[in-house]
């Protein structure tokens, strides 16, 4: 099949929320994005990548970026976000709420202020919300389910260099490189359609993967003090002391967890990282895994997420080892 016969087909389903979409979109002149808490590259991605395509095809509306900022892709990948007081929400405004299912994880509250508000995102369906959703899980990313949209609504829109390389980049994050099962001929068709627009992936790849001299020292710690269960569940523990040792801090305790991925004996493998935050002290868990859905486990552990990439927490560190046993279950 043609790359364009690709991208339509999968335009079919959603014809209808995309134009309700592209309305609201001409419609507001006041539109706030959202996304996820603790975003990833996917969450950032995406988010900017279509703040980018309005602002380049519609100069004149009043954007804005909701979120927190990333501890290391902030400024490095992505611009600050948008540090809005309450008086911006109470006029009219669209909200577009990006690459997250259930409300609880939309990164700033004030979504649920917008007159409209539009759902896009590819996480298995958790809760429906806003005026329109579009929730499509055969996408690798969030991003390929908005650049799908772009190129498909009727109109004579540009998708520009600079969007088109945040949308790479949450493709790239949320696909793992283009290796997760998830990648299908779209996500490549997608790609396609973005070096189109002149991207330079080879600075994209540098910048996104760049490391410091210090985190091999972190990669080191973890390889000298991982554990791997008789069923193949591999995972390894930072406590708020040994982040302090290592100098990180809690959001960058799952940059190693896919160290595990691909090794013979390694069923699936989990970062576990305390969250010392004295509101609400927890063990934050990311769960990857080699070809067994693990969602389902990580809905038991207060989380959820991709069959083969799910986030959870542990209230308390004496939780890890019913984690580790559930997840053993899956492979015996
Ligand atoms: P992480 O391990 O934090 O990178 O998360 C992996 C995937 O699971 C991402 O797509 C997250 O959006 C999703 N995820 C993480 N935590 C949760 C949660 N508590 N509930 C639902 N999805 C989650």
């Amino acid at each position: 099949m043609k790359l364009e016969t690709v991208i339509i087909e999968k335009s079919k389903k959603f014809k209808k929320e995309y134009s309700k979409i592209i309305s609201a979109i001409k419609r507001y002149d006041r539109i706030a994005i959202f996304r996820h808490l603790m975003p990833d590259y996917d969450a950032l991605g995406t988010q900017f990548g279509l703040y980018n395509w309005i602002k380049d095809n519609f100069p004149n509306k009043e954007i804005k970026v909701l979120g927190d900022n990333h501890v290391t892709f902030t400024p490095r990948l992505f611009p600050e976000t948008d540090n809005l007081n309450d008086s911006w929400f109470r006029e009219p405004f669209l909200a577009i709420i990006l690459d997250v299912s259930n409300e609880s994880r939309i990164a700033d509250p004030r979504w649920k202020k917008a007159r409209y508000k539009v759902k896009i995102d590819h996480h298995p369906k958790v809760e429906e919300f806003g005026n329109v959703a579009v929730t499509d899980t055969t996408c690798a990313a969030a991003s390929e389910v908005v650049v799908n949209m772009l190129l498909t609504i009727k109109g004579n829109y540009m998708l520009s260099e600079n969007a088109a390389k945040y949308f790479y980049i949450g493709l790239v994050g949320d696909s793992g490189r283009f290796q997760y099962s998830s990648t299908s001929t779209h996500t490549f068709a997608v790609a396609s359609h973005l070096l189109n627009s002149g991207i330079n992936i080879s600075d994209i790849y540098q910048n996104m993967y760049l490391k410091k001299i210090d985190d091999l020292k972190v990669t080191a710690y973890i390889l000298n003090h991982f554990d791997v269960s008789k069923d193949g569940i591999a995972y390894y523990v930072l406590d708020a002391k040994i982040q302090n040792e290592l100098n990180i801090t809690t959001e960058r305790g799952k940059e190693n967890v896919n160290l595990f991925a691909n090794i013979d004996g390694i069923n699936a493998w989990c970062s576990v990282t305390e969250d010392p935050n004295p509101k609400d002290p927890c063990w934050r868990v990311s769960i990857r895994s080699k070809n067994k859905p693990i969602n389902q486990v990580a809905a038991m552990f207060e989380g959820g997420g991709h069959a083969q990439a799910s986030g959870a927490r542990l209230n308390t560190i004496e939780d890890l080892p019913r984690l580790v046993e559930e997840l053993g279950k899956l492979f015996r």
